[in-house]
This record gives C-alpha cells, structure tokens and sequence, in this order.
C-alpha cells in the first residue's frame, strides 16, 4: 500500500494543507488564511476540521507541521516569532492528539531541505543545505539522513552574516546583514532606483517575474543580488561544508541567472576546499513545506525506528 501522510506549512499569510504520496507527490491540496495576529481560535477550529475530513477520506500515517520562528525544546509550539504572534505558546500536537496519529513539529527552514533529502534531484546526498530566500533568508542542514538542529531548531541564524559592514538594517538590527541584501526588502531597495519611470514603487515579486521575461533592468538586480548570494556562500560553506546547496523560496525563482551568478561569485571568493559542493534550484517551487513536513511519515525506514 501506497503511504500518505497529511503535510501542514503555516505561512505568515496561508497554511497550506495536503496530502502527499510516499514518492513525494501531492494528492490533494488545500489553503486557508492564517490567523497571525488576530484571535487564533476559528482558524485553530478551520484547520482541525479540514484535517479531520483528510484523515476520514484516507489512510494517513502521520501528521507534520512545520513553523516559522524558534519552536519550543519540546518541539510543540512556536516559542518566538514575530509575524505570527497570535500562534506563538499553541501547543500543535495537543491540538491534533484528537486524531491518535503521530505529530511532528518542525522549523519552516528545515522542511524544504527534508523534502529536498528524501525527494529531490540530489535525494540522499551526504551534507544537503538548502537557502530559503524569500521574505528573509536562512538555511536548512541535512547531514548523513538527520536535520542539524542547535539553536531553536534551527542551525542559528545564517541569514543573519554580515556582507556589508554599515549596510542596510535588517528587521533584526544586523547592518549590512545577507538578510538586509538578498531577500525582497534587498531587491527592492536596489529597483527604487527604476522606479522612477513608473507609478508605483517595484516589488520583488515583480522584479523576478521581468528577470523571466529577460528583461536587463531586472537582471541588472539579480546580478547584484547574485554576488552577495555568493558572498554569503562563501561565509557559510566553511563552516558546514556542505555537498550540496540547494537554492528555494520566492527569490530563488529568478532562476538561472541568480545561481550562475552566486556560483561564479562564490568560486571567485572561496578556497578549493569550500567549492567542492553542487549548487543548484529547488524544483518544489511553493510546495516545499508541506512535502517536507510529511515525508518523515513516508519513509519507511523512519517509521519503523
Ligand atoms: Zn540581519
């Protein structure tokens, strides 16, 4: 029998909600607002409900959420994160005990680089990091089949290295951070100077869309955007040595351009010892989350440990 587990990506602004087959592909896939600084309560009672029509309809074999911020040491709730106030204390797996299935909590930045272990293009691969770059920017470690975890479940705050000393500020309070340059606050401060010609101040989102289209302007940006992203590779690879880097989020959607770019950058930069790795895109687009947050419970090896 075919495994399929229920995967849950809480956003700051969606929760996405599926149901995914043991080779990773999506059944069935839902969203619904979250309820991030507003009274929890309906959007709690909304998504329990959803699942239980899930877990009604099919044979699930585990439930896996993943969160943004710092989750709890018991990896039940979210202790700290600013975008979703209204969801930071929820105890998740309480809230789901209703169902008698395994739970799993995980960090948002962790299950793109689970799904990319157990069912992307470099699947296995000994020392797997991925880089979410959207919103923010953080990293993901996979080594030898295990989620690195050591600070808040995550591997500390990477995005958070600094490029630039006396850069631009990042929500954070680091100047110059990767943060502060690469994610869309970065690409949009670098397009206000295009914004001139037009009505409106350019957003990221539209900036990836014109590097598409092949337009210079926007691939000007991403070149830019590019070289710190092989700067702040060439500040993380020392330190995890990774095989393979895999390149996710909204930003990394500009394709092409932005990974040949922090490759060149990157190999510019660092040592022999620190390229040695594979640099390469996501191809889960916004899909991510909610695969990598079920597929512990479609291996398995995993569910028989
Ligand atoms: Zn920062």
């Amino acid at each position: 029998m075919t495994l399929q587990a229920i995967g849950i990506d809480i956003g700051g602004t969606y929760t996405k909600l599926a149901v995914v087959l043991e080779g990773g592909e999506i059944q069935h896939l839902e969203s619904l607002p979250t309820a991030a600084r507003e009274d929890p309560h309906d959007y709690l009672e909304n998504l329990v409900q959803r699942i239980g029509l899930l877990v009604a309809d099919n044979e699930i074999t585990g439930i896996g959420l993943g969160a943004p911020g710092f989750l709890s040491k018991d990896r039940r709730s979210i202790r700290y994160n600013p975008n979703t106030p209204a969801l930071v204390g929820i105890d998740f797996v309480n809230l789901l005990d209703r169902f008698n299935l395994p739970v799993w909590l995980e960090q948002d930045l962790n299950v793109p680089t689970v799904a990319e272990y157990h069912f992307g293009e470099f699947r296995g691969a000994p020392r797997l990091l991925t880089a979410s770059i959207g919103t923010g920017l953080g990293a993901g470690f996979v080594v030898e089949g295990k989620v690195l975890d050591f600070a808040g479940s995550t591997i500390g705050d990477t995005g958070h290295i600094i490029l630039e000393p006396d850069g631009p500020t990042c929500t954070a309070g680091c100047h110059g951070c990767g943060e502060a340059l690469i994610a869309t606050p970065g690409i949009e401060r670098l397009a206000d100077k295009y914004s001139q010609n037009k009505s409106h101040r350019i957003e990221a989102q539209e900036v990836i869309s014109a590097v598409k289209q092949g337009q210079l302007w926007a691939l000007e940006i991403i070149e830019q955007i590019g070289g710190w992203l092989g700067l702040w590779l060439a500040s993380v690879s020392p330190i995890f040595l990774p095989s393979h880097v895999i390149l996710c989020g909204g930003v990394a959607e500009a394709g092409e351009p932005l990974r040949k770019k922090a490759e060149s950058r990157f190999h510019e930069l660092s040592g022999p010892e620190y390229t040695q790795c594979v640099i390469a895109l996501s191809h889960f687009g916004g899909r991510a989350g909610v695969i990598g947050a079920a597929a512990p419970f479609l291996n398995k090896l995993f569910l028989e440990e």
